[in-house]
C-alpha cells in the first residue's frame, strides 16, 4: 500500500504517543524481521520498545534437518509475498539466536540509544547477508560495522584479570548471567495466553489489545493509531520448545550420552521406579525416555515401556558399553534407537539429532491428524475423540456434565456464491478465531465439525450456563462484523447455534447429545436464524 509512506500518513503516527506499544520479537524470524524493517522505514524503531525473546531455543548446530530447512524457504517465500517492500533472502540455515539476544541486552544496559541500530544490523546480517548469527565472529564484526567496536575494546579492557589481555572470545563469557527482563520477557510471551506462543506480536500495555503476526502496512498503521484492536494473521513462527528427555538409570554410567543429549534436549532424571512412572503419566512435555540396560530386569523394561508407549513417548534403550545381546533386547522390546554409552560423540549427536527430527515428523504428524488444517482448530475426529472421552471421565467420576454447542453458519452458500470461494475460506477462518477466542476455559473444546459448522464442547455448567455461552459465541461473531450483503436475515454474517447438554445419570448416549443441539439448531434455523435455540420440548 504506497500510501502509507506518503508522509502526511507518517506525521499523524509521529504525533501520537507510541511508547505504550511493545513488541515481542525473535532475531532468527523472518517475519519478525520484516516488522522490524517497517518500523525502521517509518523511523520508529527508537519509539517503541522491542522484547527479543528465543522462540526455538532447541535450535543447534547439527540439528537443521531437511525439514527445517524447508519449513524456513517457506517462511522467506511468505514475506516475499506479503511485504514486497522488504528486500530478503534465504539464509543457509535458521540459526540459535540466543548469543545475539544476550549481546543486544548487554549493549542497551551500556548505551540504550544503540540497541535499535544494532537490531537492525543483526536483523541485516542473517536475513540479508545470510550470515550465522549464532557465531561470536559474526556478532562481532556486526559490531564493528555499527560502530560499536569502543564498546567491545573498552569493555574487555574494564574486566580483564590482574591487567592480563583478555583473548577476544573472552567477551562473550562477560556477558554475564542471562539479564532479569530477558527471563521475564519469555516466560511472559511463553505463558500469557492471548499471546498464543507467536512472533511477531505487538502489544498496546493501555489496553491490551494484540496484534499477532505479520501485519500489512495498513494494519500496522491503523493498530497503532488504535483504530484496530485486534489483529491475526497465519505469517507467523510459533515456540518450537526443547525436547525433554527422562533418563531412568544410574547418571554416572550414562554421562557422556547425557552431555551430549544435554546440547539439544531439557533432560531430566529418576532413579526410582514409581516417581518414573509418575513423570511419565503426568509430565504432558517429556518426549524421550531413555533407559539403562544394567539398571532394569525384564518385567521392569516391559512395564516402563509398555506406559512410555501408550503416552506416545520415543523410547531409547541404553548401555554402558556396545553388545549385541543389548541391540537385540533392545530391538525385540520395540526400542525407538539403541545406544551404547562408550560409542563416539561424533555418533551420539548424528543418534541424538536423528530421534529428535524423527520426534518433530512425529508429533507434527499426530497434531495434522487432530487439527483442521484450514481453521487450525481441532477437526471432527478430534471433537469425537474429546467427547467420548469427556463422557467416560463423567461416568468413572459418577457425576458431571457435558453441554454441546453446535454452531451453522447462515446463509453461507450465498455468501460463497457472492464473494466467491475463497472469500468463503477467509470468513471461515475469521469465525473460528473469534470462536476460539471467545470461549473462556482451557477445558473448552472449539472444533471444526465439517463445512460451516463447528462445535464447542464445554464441561460441567447448567443449561443456562452453555445457553449463555452460546449467545456470547453468536454476539462475537456479529461484533466481528464480517460484510454479508448477500444475507436476507443481516448485513454481516450471522450464525444459529442448538445447545444441548447431557449429565450424569441421564439415559443417553453422547449420540443423542449430538442429536439433541441439532435439534436446536433447527429450531434456530426455521425461527428466523441468528439466533440460539435449545432442543424444543
Ligand atoms: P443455512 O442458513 O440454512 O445454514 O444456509 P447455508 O447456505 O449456510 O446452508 P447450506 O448447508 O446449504 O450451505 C453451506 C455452504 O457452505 C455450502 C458450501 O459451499 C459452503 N461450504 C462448506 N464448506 C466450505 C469450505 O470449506 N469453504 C467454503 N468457502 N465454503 C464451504
Ligand atoms: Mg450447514
Ligand atoms: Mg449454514
Amino acid at each position: 500500500c504506497s500510501s502509507m509512506s506518503d508522509q502526511d500518513n507518517l506525521s499523524v503516527l509521529y504525533g501520537e504517543d507510541l511508547s505504550k506499544f511493545v513488541v515481542y520479537g525473535d532475531l532468527n524470524c523472518p517475519f519478525c524481521f520484516a516488522l522490524h524493517e517497517r518500523f525502521s522505514a517509518w523511523n520508529l524503531l527508537s519509539r517503541v520498545e522491542w522484547r527479543l525473546i528465543v522462540h526455538a531455543p532447541e535450535l543447534s548446530e547439527a540439528a537443521f534437518s531437511l525439514e527445517d530447512e524447508s519449513l524456513l524457504a517457506n517462511e522467506v517465500f511468505a514475506i516475499h509475498h506479503r511485504a514486497p517492500d522488504v528486500s530478503v533472502s534465504l539464509p543457509k540455515r535458521r540459526p540459535g539466536s540466543s548469543l545475539a539476544t544476550r549481546l543486544v541486552m548487554a549493549i542497551s544496559q551500556y548505551a540504550s540509544d544503540k540497541a535499535p541500530e544494532l537490531r537492525l544490523a543483526l536483523y541485516r546480517a542473517l536475513w540479508q547477508d545470510g550470515l550465522d548469527l549464532s557465531q561470536p565472529g559474526v556478532l562481532e564484526s556486526t559490531l564493528r560495522k555499527s560502530g560499536l567496536e569502543k564498546f567491545l575494546d573498552a569493555d574487555s579492557k574494564a574486566e580483564t584479570n590482574n591487567g592480563n589481555p583478555m583473548e577476544r572470545w573472552e567477551f562473550w563469557k562477560l556477558l554475564g548471567p542471562e539479564p532479569k527482563e530477558l527471563v521475564l520477557w519469555q516466560n511472559r510471551w511463553e505463558t500469557d495466553d492471548a499471546f498464543d506462543r507467536r512472533i511477531p506480536l505487538i502489544e498496546n500495555t493501555q489496553t491490551n489489545a494484540l496484534l499477532l503476526g505479520l501485519p500489512s502496512e495498513e494494519a500496522l498503521y491503523q493498530f497503532l493509531l488504535s483504530r484496530r484492536t485486534h489483529f491475526v494473521n497465519d505469517d507467523v513462527c510459533v515456540f518450537q520448545p526443547r525436547p525433554v528427555v527422562l533418563v531412568f538409570g544410574w547418571m554416572d554410567h550414562l554421562w557422556s550420552l547425557v552431555q551430549i543429549a544435554r546440547e539439544s534436549c531439557e533432560i531430566l532424571h529418576y532413579s526410582d521406579l514409581e516417581t518414573c512412572q509418575q513423570m511419565v503419566v503426568e509430565n504432558e512435555d517429556i518426549d524421550f525416555l531413555f533407559i539403562e540396560h544394567e539398571f532394569v530386569d525384564d518385567d521392569i523394561l516391559k512395564s516402563l515401556t509398555t506406559l512410555a508407549r501408550s503416552r506416545g513417548l520415543s523410547w531409547v534403550l541404553a548401555s554402558k558399553t556396545a553388545s549385541e545381546e543389548v541391540e537385540l533386547r533392545a530391538l525385540n522390546h520395540g526400542a525407538e534407537q539403541y545406544m551404547s554409552v562408550d560409542s563416539s560423540t561424533t555418533l551420539h549427536k548424528a543418534r541424538i539429532d536423528k530421534l529428535v527430527s524423527d520426534r518433530r515428523r512425529f508429533v507434527s504428524m499426530e497434531r495434522d491428524a487432530r487439527v483442521d488444517g484450514m481453521t487450525q482448530i481441532a477437526n471432527r475426529r478430534e471433537f469425537q475423540f474429546r467427547l467420548e472421552q469427556e463422557w467416560q471421565r463423567v461416568l468413572d467420576r459418577q457425576h458431571g456434565s457435558i453441554s454441546l454447542l453446535l454452531i451453522d453458519l447462515d446463509h453461507f452458500k450465498p455468501y460463497n456464491d457472492h464473494y466467491g470461494h475463497l472469500a468463503g475460506d477467509a470468513c471461515l477462518k475469521r469465525a473460528a478465531s473469534v470462536f476460539k477466542s471467545s470461549v473462556k476455559r482451557s477445558s473448552d473444546l472449539v472444533a471444526r465439525y465439517g463445512g460451516e459448522e463447528f462445535a464447542v464442547l464445554v464441561l460441567d455448567v447448567s443449561q443456562e450456563q452453555a445457553l449463555e455461552i452460546a449467545e456470547r459465541l453468536r454476539g462475537a461473531l456479529l461484533e466481528d462484523a464480517i460484510e454479508h450483503q448477500a444475507s436476507p436475515v443481516h448485513d454481516c454474517v450471522t450464525a444459529s447455534i442448538g445447545v444441548a447438554r447431557i449429565d450424569y445419570g441421564a439415559s443417553g448416549s453422547v449420540g443423542d447429545l449430538i442429536k439433541l443441539a441439532d435439534d436446536g439448531l433447527y429450531a434456530a434455523k426455521g425461527n428466523g436464524r441468528n439466533q440460539v435455540q435449545a432442543p424444543p420440548g
